[in-house]
């Protein structure tokens, strides 16, 4: 029993210890403490014989090399200064280019999240959505215009091309200028702002959001914004806030897709002619694909590597990676013709140049900023990754809830609408979790952004997983929809966001290497609090220098890790019962805790794979693309605790609350449960597994009830459905297919207790509901349904057969007519060349 007690005091005291990161002075005096005591007379005649000398030898040594390593200068020179030399090579090393990718963008919520112990209130501090009168204004003045002058179909399929009208219509109101400042002729907005437009946008044509946001994101507008001359800004932003420029950005080669920074395309620092007098310049030679707004580009954005041989700059030869803009009409500019990216209707295609010699005063920035081109593009892309996909990606999760719910309450098989049916209510669920989910996230994301944030990490998840999502999603409404989704024509509202999402998921970052390569490489990086100091430390020049900074961080680190251990593991055998739990968490206190008790598990496994993987990062990708996963679930399910708070905690929503944080929490675990069990080494994985999984895995998914209730709340027009499918454009145009499900889904929730009586009159033989009878009459003519519900019914069957209508063709109709002879398609040219 004696033994037990001491035992139980040195695991707790060990506990303890561990958990309020005590220096190494009060390890070794505790280990000495408690050594003391087993040897001291009174105790050993309670505990019994010592164990063999050699162990009490060994456990005395080691608590004399802690005694020992407390002392600053022993510490030094027997522990830190060798493993700092030997850290130096096991370190991820980190090129000149991904340099510039980590430091761009700031650090905020995800280092909660990294640390084991998140602060809430920084993410609560982080405003609910807001928006300027004007903003307002500007969202349901002419963004709710550009929405209804859309026709899809015509886009897509007759024309192939963004109408005239919409053009006009776009620079007309400044919508090509969202970012740009007042001051220079921009509209000024938020991001938040820009986020709800392109996202209302969205929800109506992706082909129309697209020529609205690309302009607004990474590009000229962006780029001399932010870092142009006062020159460029006075000359170009005017030009390009009311679109007499309209902007392309070359980035991408046949060469250079996802490693950009290998770029082929050249520019030789030199002298030549340009406007009738001598000047320095660049002779430039590129080629440029997939570059969206291309072909009707008169300003190209475009990177490319600078070379300096003569020094004409004075700052050597390999000057890196710079951007400027070229008007497309300079002479040697080629602007191809189109490539067709999954039958879209957005201008998109390849440019290239000869030899072309530019002015240094095109360099966005001027002769300066040559060989910054790639820090400007990932601080850019930290901050517009945030907005422009999330953004389309939240809409498209939202307008597909709200057609798809429609369709599936008004869509009647087996006598039952076919929402109601068990197997379409799991799709159904998935969709109402993911449209909740990405606008929560979309929201919080773009106040951090409107605040001034640049979070890397935060927008590398939001482009990933709100795409993703957004994917499921509409997987989900093409099943639902059967038919009526595959067939294409103008009354299919699935098909344009169905061809364009491979297009969301390829730009701004390949999906599958922004989830397995930069989101928990760059996430452990950046938001990891040590490991970065100690890699700078380790990357300084001054060795004495080096070690100083390193030994700070390196000792912080140990206890960091120490304490995540006996931190995960108390939490993990107490369910997480005492984890951290914000003020005023009422209704959430629950799900805070197990993002509190997650989080600890998060940071000791995210801790250890960078320790044992160190270099190996970037290739063991199974295991960070799972690391990626569950720390991405982590802060969804943040923000979705936030949203809800934000919303004052509608009583309504609190169960698709409780859905996404349960389906998310059993995410997380089940992507750390993956990246354990295949951890490359064995005793990590085992201290990783005791630590996380000391009693399993017990985290289960939403159960089926749950998400029934769900389901539920959006089958039924109301404030919660209205909540769930906010800020998208919603038509009550019966002659537009979405409008007609709107107006057809009110009908039918009218008349449902008709159609009951109705129902059952058919099944009891009473009607006979087959071609060439009117039931409904027949059915009034027996007094099965009154009059004013035989009104009613007619007018639900009528508007019932024109939402599951589909659209049919003459052949000559629906022949492609760039398939014409004459169009130099590849097969063509291969032709032509044999
Ligand atoms: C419709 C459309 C519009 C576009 N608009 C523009 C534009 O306006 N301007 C512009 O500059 N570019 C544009 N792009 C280019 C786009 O950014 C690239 O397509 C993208 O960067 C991927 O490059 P890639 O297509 O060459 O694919 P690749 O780089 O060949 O990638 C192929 C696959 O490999 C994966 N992968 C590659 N490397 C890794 C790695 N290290 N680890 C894990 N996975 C990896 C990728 O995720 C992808 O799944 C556009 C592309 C399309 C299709």
């Amino acid at each position: 029993m004696p033994e037990l007690v001491l035992i139980v005091v040195c695991i707790v005291a060990a506990f303890a210890l561990a958990m309020y990161r005590a220096p190494l002075w009060a390890w070794a005096a505790g280990a000495a403490a408690a050594l003391l005591l087993w040897q001291s007379g009174m105790l050993r005649l309670q505990l019994g014989p010592l164990p063999p000398w050699p162990i009490v030898l060994i456990t005395w040594s080691l608590v004399a090399i802690l005694g020992a390593l407390s002392a600053p200068s022993l510490r030094r020179s027997m522990l830190v200064r060798p493993l700092y030399r030997k850290i130096k090579g096991i370190l991820p090393r980190v090129s000149a280019t991904e340099q510039e990718a980590l430091n761009a963008g700031t650090i905020g919520f995800d280092a909660e999240l990294f640390s084991g112990q998140p602060d809430w209130e920084k993410l609560r501090s982080v405003p609910p959505v807001t928006l300027t009168e004007e903003e307002k204004a500007f969202l349901d003045g002419p963004t709710n215009e550009l929405c209804r002058m859309v026709k899809d179909w015509t886009i897509r399929h007759n024309e192939k091309e963004i109408p005239a009208e919409i053009w006009d219509f776009v620079k007309k109101h400044g919508f090509l200028g969202m970012l740009i400042s007042k001051e220079h002729g921009g509209l000024g907005f938020s991001p938040q702002a820009q986020s709800l437009i392109l996202g209302r946008i969205a929800s109506r044509s992706p082909d129309v959001c697209t020529i609205v946001m690309v302009p607004n994101s990474l590009g000229p507008g962006e780029l001399i914004e932010k870092y142009g001359t006062p020159e460029q800004k006075q000359h170009y932003l005017p030009r390009l806030a009311q679109g007499i420029e309209v902007p392309c950005f070359s980035l991408t080669g046949p060469t250079s897709g996802s490693d950009a920074a290998t770029m082929r395309d050249v520019g030789y620092v030199t002298r030549g002619m340009h406007e009738g007098r001598e000047v320095v310049g660049i002779r430039l030679s590129w080629e440029k694909r997939y570059i969206t707004l291309g072909p009707n580009a008169t300003l190209v954005g475009l990177a490319f590597r600078v070379f300096d041989p003569d020094n004409i700059l004075g700052h050597g030869e390999d000057r890196g990676i710079t951007v400027a803009m070229v008007p497309a009409n300079h002479p040697g500019v080629e602007i191809g013709r189109r490539h067709l990216p999954s039958g879209v209707a957005f201008p998109n295609g390849p440019n290239w140049g000869r030899d072309v010699f530019i002015p240094i005063d095109w360099v966005i920035g001027g002769e300066k900023m040559v060989g910054q081109g790639w820090r400007m593009l990932m601080e850019c892309l930290a901050a517009g990754r945030s907005i422009s996909l999330p953004s389309s990606a939240a809409a498209g999760a939202k307008s597909l809830l709200r057609n798809t719910s429609a369709y599936a309450r008004i869509r009647k098989q087996f006598d039952l609408p076919i929402g109601r049916m068990e197997g379409l209510e799991e799709p159904l669920a998935r969709m109402v979790e993911n449209a909740y989910v990405n606008e929560a996230a979309r929201s919080v994301t773009a106040s951090m952004v409107s605040r001034g944030e640049k979070p890397s990490v935060i927008s590398a998840i939001m482009k990933y997983q709100t795409t993703e999502r957004m994917r499921r999603s509409l997987n989900d409404a093409m099943d639902l929809h059967g038919g009526k989704g595959v067939c294409d024509g103008p009354s299919n509202y699935l098909q344009t966001a169905y061809q364009m999402m491979p297009v969301a998921i390829t730009v701004e970052g390949a999906n599958i290497l922004t989830r397995s390569l930069i989101t928990f490489a760059q996430g452990a990086l950046r938001s990891h609090p040590y490991l970065y100091k100690e890699i700078q430390a380790c990357q300084d020049p001054d060795e004495e220098r080096g070690v100083e900074a390193f030994e700070t961080a390196f000792l912080d680190h140990v206890s960091f890790a120490t304490s995540n251990v006996f931190g995960a593991l108390f939490h993990n055998l107490t369910f997480g019962l005492f984890a951290h739990v914000p003020e005023k968490a009422y209704g959430t206190a629950q799900w805070y805790r197990q993002l509190s008790r997650s989080s600890r598990n998060f940071a000791l496994v995210a801790d250890l794979a960078v320790a044992v993987l160190g270099g190996g990062l970037k290739t063991r990708q199974k295991i960070t693309g799972r690391l990626a996963d569950a720390l991405s679930e982590l802060y969804l399910v943040s923000c979705v605790l936030k949203r809800w708070e934000d919303d004052g905690k509608p009583v309504a929503d609190a169960s698709i609350v409780a859905l996404s944080a349960r389906n998310g929490l059993y995410r997380f675990q089940e992507a750390m449960r993956g990246a354990i069990d295949n951890f490359p080494s064995l005793p990590v994985r085992w201290l990783m597994r005791g630590a996380v999984f000391p009693l399993g895995a017990h985290y289960k998914p939403a159960p089926d009830w749950l998400g029934h209730k769900c389901v539920e709340l959006v089958l039924t027009p109301g404030e919660v459905r209205d909540r769930l499918t906010r800020f998208i454009y919603v038509s009550q145009d019966p002659g537009d297919p979405t409008g007609l499900l709107e107006v057809t889904l009110a009908k039918v929730v009218a008349a449902e207790a008709a159609e009951k009586k109705l129902d059952r009159a058919v099944r009891s033989g009473q009607v006979r509901r087959v071609h060439g009878t009117d039931w409904i009459a027949d059915a009034a003519k027996i007094g099965i349904v009154s009059d004013e519900e035989a009104r009613l019914l007619h007018e639900v069957e009528t508007l019932t057969a024109r939402v599951i209508a589909v659209d049919h063709f003459d052949p000559a109709e629906v022949k492609p007519h760039y398939m014409t002879p004459g169009h130099n398609t590849l097969a063509a040219q291969s032709a032509a060349a044999e």
